[in-house]
């Protein structure tokens, strides 16, 4: 199965978060309801932001989205945002006319350094199959409809290669800056589950 390890995103933040909840535990400072807070935490605040940000940028940089789709480790890295060594990002575009999903068959295989922990689901056996073999109708178990004029392209991740998904940027935010725009970005649209409502 993957060679799931350390989390690359914020590794040093994870590892920290790690030892101290055992040792937290261990000393009956605190109860699990507390650890599963700061793991949502980490899980749906801290980490997804990071590539909130990467997209809010590459909707904003035309130069940069250049680089990101050219080059996905570099330019994430670029924002200090740090991927493991031997982990490749491959960052993948949504437009009008194709829609990527990203999902690892194999295990649950994720790119930390973007988005933090995996959603639960997102490690289920039932999406893990299905989101490969119908991708369609798991995107519409998320509210997703892809008209069929709309190419479904899902990628399927491993311990080497990572994959994010680039959102389409929502209809009428030409006026936000960066910081605005990223508060827009949710993690689903980044594995590609969800799209952007308009704002
Ligand atoms: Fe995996």
């Amino acid at each position: 199965m993957g060679s799931e390890g350390i989390p690359s995103a914020n590794g040093k933040t994870a590892l920290r978060v790690k030892a101290l909840e055992s040792v937290l535990l261990e000393k009956g400072l605190i109860e699990t309801a507390a650890i599963d807070e700061l793991i949502d935490m980490f899980e749906n605040r801290i980490g997804p932001w990071n590539g909130a940000k990467v997209v809010a940028r590459a909707w904003a940089d035309p130069d940069y989205k250049k680089r990101l789709l050219d080059d996905g480790t570099a330019a994430i890295a670029e924002m200090g945002f740090e991927v493991i060594q031997g982990e490749e990002m491959v960052v993948v575009e949504n437009t009008p006319e194709v829609h990527n999903v990203i999902v690892c068959t194999l295990c649950s295989c994720f790119p930390w350094a973007v988005m933090g922990l995996p959603p639960v689901w997102y490690k289920s056996a039932p999406y893990r199959a299905r989101a490969a073999s119908d991708p369609r109708g798991v995107l519409k178990e998320f509210g997703t409809e892809i008209g069929d004029d709309v190419e479904v392209r899902v990628w399927d991740s491993n311990a080497e290669l990572r994959y994010m998904v680039l959102p389409e940027r929502p209809a009428a935010t030409d006026g936000l800056d960066e910081a605005a725009l990223a508060r827009l970005v949710t993690r689903d649209s980044m594995i590609g589950v969800t799209k952007l409502a308009a704002i």
